[in-house]
């Protein structure tokens, strides 16, 4: 909700840009409004010269260039606003995606690590972070810490290790995305059927 949030002021912001700057000079332009509005005070905003300029545009009876009319405008504005509106969520998914595609590359890095050291060990190594009981965080890690001493950051969820379930040894590790957490049930049940990942 957030995120759609704040595409729509980017909309918004980008409308008003376009609008203000270029329908409207179409509209009701000539260099007589061009001047004044570069040269004149603009404590109200935009909508104040939109103002300004259908007065002038009344006195002086002109149509400006034969451009858009103001429905037209609205029309076209319109579309934008749905178009942002219906392509906006799937271009989050689609980062959504890309983030945890990421967090996964690293722990499946991780975990081949740390699988080779049991392996080459023998034993459960006390730096795997999650392993330690005494760390209340260790069930909602969001950083990688690598046995090399390299570092990764979870880009969209968190994970935790533990030994492994079945009794064969080594390590498991479960991850989820943030969105595994939503309240929204669908929401949460297709995310955690595309997005949490158990490395056995
Ligand atoms: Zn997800």
């Amino acid at each position: 909700m957030i995120r759609q949030a704040h595409v729509g002021l980017d909309l918004l912001t980008l409308a008003s840009y376009i609008f203000n700057n270029y329908f409207i000079d179409i509209y009701f332009g000539n260099d007589k409004i061009m001047t004044e509005k570069i040269s004149g005070p603009d404590a109200c905003g935009m909508y104040c010269n939109v103002m300004e300029r259908k007065v002038m545009k009344k006195s002086t009876g002109k149509r400006g260039n034969g451009g858009f009319s103001l429905v037209e405008l609205i029309i076209v504005i319109a579309i934008m606003a749905v178009l942002v509106g219906v392509l906006a969520p799937q271009y989050l998914a689609y980062i959504h995606k890309a983030k945890v595609a990421a967090d996964q590359a690293n722990l499946k890095n991780y975990f081949t690590e740390i699988q080779l050291d049991y392996i080459t060990t023998g034993k459960y190594n006390p730096a795997v972070y999650s392993m330690a009981s005494d760390r209340p965080d260790s069930l909602k890690q969001r950083e990688i810490h690598f046995l090399n001493g390299s570092t990764a950051k979870m880009q969209a969820g968190y994970f935790s290790v533990t030994e492994d379930t079945r009794g064969k040894g080594g390590y498991n590790i479960y991850y989820y995305c943030d969105e595994c957490l939503s309240d929204n049930a669908s929401v949460k049940n297709k995310h955690l059927d595309t997005c949490a990942t158990t490395f056995l």
